[in-house]
């Protein structure tokens, strides 16, 4: 039987911490993030994004620069105004529970339009395209939406 949920620790409790758990461990251990994490100098190849160079997990940065890429060709790249943050060893709030962010899997932008909690100000064209290159956002969540946020796991 399925006992195995039971020695799952309340940090990876939800559905996108348990996938990214699975795949890069706990982001708290030493090390982890010389492993995992990498500055990207975003402005050498986005000289439109926000600020110069931020933190972010190996394997979401290339999708994250797939998107952007396809942000430019399509002239959607200027509905980004501000970066709030991408890799930071936090919990959600009021909980145990390590935000997606612990992994550098997740970037918030544009936060004062997209406050958590509202629908959210992105237009639908910049979200399917984000979506197409694997980078979720919170503003087509069901439960509490969270519009800031865009991830590589959905939900
Ligand atoms: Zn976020």
């Amino acid at each position: 039987m399925a006992t195995a949920n039971l020695t799952l620790p309340a940090e990876f409790s939800g559905k996108a911490q348990f996938t990214l758990y699975a795949r890069y461990d706990d982001p708290r251990l030493p090390g982890w993030e010389n492993k995992w994490i990498i500055s990207w100098k975003v402005q050498q190849l986005h000289p439109w994004f926000p600020v110069k160079e931020m933190k972010i997990h190996k394997h979401f940065w290339p999708q994250l620069q797939d998107a952007f890429f396809a942000l430019e060709k399509t002239g959607l790249y200027t509905e980004i105004k501000t970066f709030h943050r991408c890799h930071e060893l936090i919990q959600l709030p009021d909980s145990p529970v390590l935000s997606t962010h612990s992994w550098g899997a997740a970037i918030d932008l544009n936060p004062i339009d997209n406050p958590m909690g509202s629908q959210g100000a992105w237009s639908e064209d910049f979200i399917k395209l984000m979506a197409r290159n694997g980078v979720f956002c919170g503003q087509s969540w069901t439960g509490n939406k969270e519009p800031m946020h865009f991830a590589m796991v959905d939900g």
